[in-house]
């Protein structure tokens, strides 16, 4: 089921997500309904407080975007990573790297902004699957860029605060009006 995207303006997306302790058949309905979401938004990424659930759960797929590549390795071999997709990430923790990197960002919950943002150029993440095995995996590329944007959703943390001071006062007037939008 499609559900709808909460917007910037939304406590729901401030607020950090709970861990799952058990992975039930709520836990893979939401999933389902997610990535369902997620595609009909044509997103690489959707994290649950932005279907309004403060949950720690995510769902990322990066397949479909030609122009920004992604790299993977599973237990230190570089993969495919249009093999692996989609994740769904449960309960994620991610190291993140000294090197940074600066790429283009959009989300989901800010419809027509996009802004460079600057985010570790490689990590490593662990997390379960819906299974409840462990999942273990390095990223870099989009799907590194991806998983960063995804788990600070998780716990409330938008772009908009990754972004400079300079990017976020020309972005100010579109952020108000956003934000207005969602109290009505
Ligand atoms: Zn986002």
């Amino acid at each position: 089921m499609i559900r709808e995207i909460v917007l910037y303006g939304d406590p729901v997306l401030r607020t950090k997500g709970k861990q799952i302790e058990k992975i039930d058949d709520e836990i893979r309905a939401l999933a389902a309904d997610m990535l369902e979401t997620m595609y009909e938004a044509n997103g690489v990424g959707l994290a649950a407080q932005q279907i309004g659930q403060t949950l720690q759960l995510t769902v990322i797929d990066v397949s479909d975007a030609e122009t920004h590549p992604s790299q993977m390795w599973l237990a230190g071999e570089e993969v495919d990573p249009k093999e692996h997709m989609p994740l769904i990430l449960i309960n994620p923790e991610v190291q993140i790297e000294e090197d940074q990197e600066i790429g283009t960002e959009g989300c989901l919950s800010f419809p027509e902004i996009t802004a460079e943002i600057s985010r570790s150029a490689k990590v490593r993440v662990t997390a379960k699957d819906l299974q409840g095995n462990p999942v273990e995996f390095e990223a870099a590329g989009l799907l590194g860029r991806a998983v960063q944007h995804e788990t600070d959703h998780l716990n409330g943390i938008l772009f908009i605060d990754r972004m400079s001071s300079a990017t976020k006062a020309a972005l100010a007037g579109k952020l108000k009006r956003l934000a207005a939008e969602a109290k009505k």
